[in-house]
């Protein structure tokens, strides 16, 4: 997939993005069957200077997974979030085609106790499950600006982490997201590719 030009977001940046802010305390999951997913390497894998490369995907979570409203997650009668549009069909054809897979997601409610921190954890292990579990590993940022985090988007710490957890190449993987700061913090960590949400799932 090619490098889209930032202006791809515009006209649309802020009117689904969370919320959220903050920094040191980059929480991570350990995702217990994320990795049960059979990664089917890409034919095209025939160079073999790349045949041990890690591509990931990154996907951010509230607008672009799963729908928000007024910054909050949506979720049914049963407390479980509501899924965007082509979000199952999408991800299952496009998840083979990378070596790893994972949610990156600003969580600012969490310190506006608004909301809990296994209640968000509690939300992407739903998915996970929901989706055939193509998720890798996931990060949230539970700050808010104030925090001066390191790790709430456009800050890159979050990929930077996952990167180094995981042995991922950068360069060579993508970011989805439906936010200008989704933008900035995958072009800051060095991701090469960012995909609008709309433009990945068709909306
Ligand atoms: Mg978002
Ligand atoms: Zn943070």
């Amino acid at each position: 997939m090619e490098r889209r030009a930032p202006d791809r977001l515009a006209g649309r940046r802020h009117q689904r993005e969370e919320h959220s802010e903050g920094e040191d305390r980059c929480l991570r999951d350990e995702p217990s069957a994320g990795t049960a997913v059979q990664n089917v390497l890409p034919p095209a894998a025939n160079d073999a200077s790349v045949a041990d490369v890690k591509r990931a995907l990154f996907v951010d979570f509230g607008g672009t997974l799963v729908e928000t409203r007024d910054n909050r997650t949506v979720v049914d009668v049963a407390g479980n979030p509501v899924l965007m549009p082509n979000v199952v069909e999408t991800l299952m054809r496009v998840r083979p085609g990378f070596e790893a897979c994972f949610i990156v997601s600003n969580q600012p409610r969490i310190a506006r106790g608004d909301v809990s921190e296994e209640e968000v954890r509690r939300r992407f292990a739903w998915l996970n499950e929901r989706l055939g579990l193509p998720f890798t590993d996931w990060r949230l940022c539970p700050h808010v600006d104030e925090d001066g985090c390191a790790c709430r988007k456009p800050k890159p710490g979050m990929f930077l982490d996952l990167a180094q957890a995981h042995g991922i190449d950068l360069a060579r993987s993508t970011h989805v997201g439906d936010a200008d700061k989704d933008r900035v913090a995958a072009v800051t960590a060095g991701v090469g590719t960012f995909i609008p949400a709309r433009e990945f799932f068709g909306w």
